[in-house]
């Protein structure tokens, strides 16, 4: 008999979410993690008595109603609605795309006149099946809209020309002919009240976690003390790295505490050209409709990933999702060692993504429906 049922590695949302279930179900659970706290990257940090979130923004949104109502258990959340600004030099414009950042571009007042005016500039292009980024944003919002709130903006981000970029990452920025500037179309969205620390806090109240614990310093050790292993760090670090490595982009955060109330009235405002280094700067206390006295701002800069950086969207091209697709082959082979968050499935995604993945996960693993 192990010490424990199962060794969690990783203390972000799956690990915490199967270490929860796994201790409802009367089985003893171990977590280790190499940061020195929990919550993985929706990790937020009390500073100035503001929720500052450390891995840039999260905002909860889902149209899953199961994944919903679990979540609440944890939490409460508040009425936040994501609705970034765009600022081009000194214009400031309205996302995502709708009436209101065509009627500050072109002064239409009705989607008929909105509608012409995108027309009139697609038309010009002539440009019949997208072949990459830049083409499809054209084909979507026509050649002005691209230049200053697409384009800048984009390159910043990914590194690369949106020529030589995929279409498919502009497809889904939502194109409006509406005044509703809500980023997201889903169904329930917030934050939680009190950051979403606390919600890791209840999670794990009664699991055992061991921080600053990386499991490639005292792999056997670790393995040797649990039946089962949960795994939600690298896959390819798993593997010993014997098909390559995985390949993602990292973020650098410039987190800055500033003496004034109120820094720049949003929660998000993009930096669309490209003079400017950093792609947005974060204002932590409008997640929460904050009023103290000092405020915390983040400049969020997109930067290659070297070894030693956070690994934070992984680069789902052919190559790496076919180097993936052999780490994912080997995985399946492990009877004792669950693979499972989006390092471990080398996969961008939201928490409620996360949340639905660990469910299924759960009631697979423990034969339940
Ligand atoms: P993680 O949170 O990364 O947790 C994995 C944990 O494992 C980490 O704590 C890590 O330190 C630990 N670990 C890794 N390797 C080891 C090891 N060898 N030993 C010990 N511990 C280890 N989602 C939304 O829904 N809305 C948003 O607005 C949103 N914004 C985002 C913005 C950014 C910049 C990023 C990067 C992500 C965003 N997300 C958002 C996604 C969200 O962060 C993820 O869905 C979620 O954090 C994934 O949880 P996870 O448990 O898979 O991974
Ligand atoms: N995008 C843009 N201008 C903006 C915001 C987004 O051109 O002001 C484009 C950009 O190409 C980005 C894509 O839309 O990669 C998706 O943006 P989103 O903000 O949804 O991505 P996230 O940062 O959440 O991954």
């Amino acid at each position: 008999m192990k010490k424990y049922d199962y060794l969690i590695v990783g203390a972000g949302l799956f690990g915490s979410i199967f270490a929860y279930e796994a201790t409802k179900r009367g089985k003893k659970c171990l977590i280790i993690e190499k940061r020195d706290h929990i919550g993985g990257n929706c990790y937020t940090q009390n500073v100035e008595g503001i929720n500052v979130h450390k891995y840039g923004a999260h905002i909860f949104h889902t149209s899953n109603k199961k994944v919903w109502d679990y979540i609440q258990q944890f939490a409460e959340f508040n009425r936040f609605t994501n609705a970034p600004v765009a600022r081009y030099k000194n214009e400031l414009y309205s996302l995502p795309f709708n009436m209101l950042t065509f009627n500050k571009m072109w002064g239409v007042i009705t989607p008929e006149e909105a509608a012409a005016k995108i027309q009139e500039q697609i038309a010009k292009e002539n440009i019949t099946e997208p072949t990459n980024l830049e083409e499809q944003a054209i084909s979507l919002v026509g050649r002005e809209i691209y230049e200053k709130l697409i384009k800048g903006y984009t390159e910043k981000q990914w590194g690369r020309k949106c020529t030589e970029l995929p279409a498919f990452i502009i497809k889904r920025l939502p194109v409006r002919y509406t005044y509703d500037n809500n980023y997201f179309y889903d169904t329930y969205q917030g934050i939680p009240n009190g950051g979403y620390t606390a919600i890791f806090e209840k999670m794990l109240e009664n699991i055992e976690v061991k921080l600053n614990v990386d499991f490639f310093a005292e792999r056997e050790y670790y393995e040797n003390l649990a039946e089962q292993t949960v795994f939600t760090g690298m896959i390819d670090e798993y593997f010993g790295y014997q098909f390559g490595k995985l390949e993602y982009r990292s973020l650098r955060f410039d987190n800055e505490i500033l003496d004034t109330e109120n820094y720049q009235g949003n929660a998000v405002v993009n930096y669309t050209e490209a003079e400017v280094p950093y792609t947005r700067i974060i204002e932590h206390k409008h997640f929460e409709f904050g009023k103290q006295e000092k405020t915390v701002i983040t400049r969020e800069y997109s930067i290659e990933y070297q070894d030693g950086d956070e690994p934070y969207y992984p680069i789902n091209d052919q190559r790496n999702n076919e180097m993936y697709a052999q780490y994912k082959a080997l995985a399946e082979q492990q009877n004792k060692v669950i693979f499972g968050g989006r390092l471990a499935q080398y996969k961008y995604f939201d928490m409620h993504n996360i949340i639905a993945e660990a469910l299924d996960c759960v009631e697979k693993h423990f034969g339940e429906n």
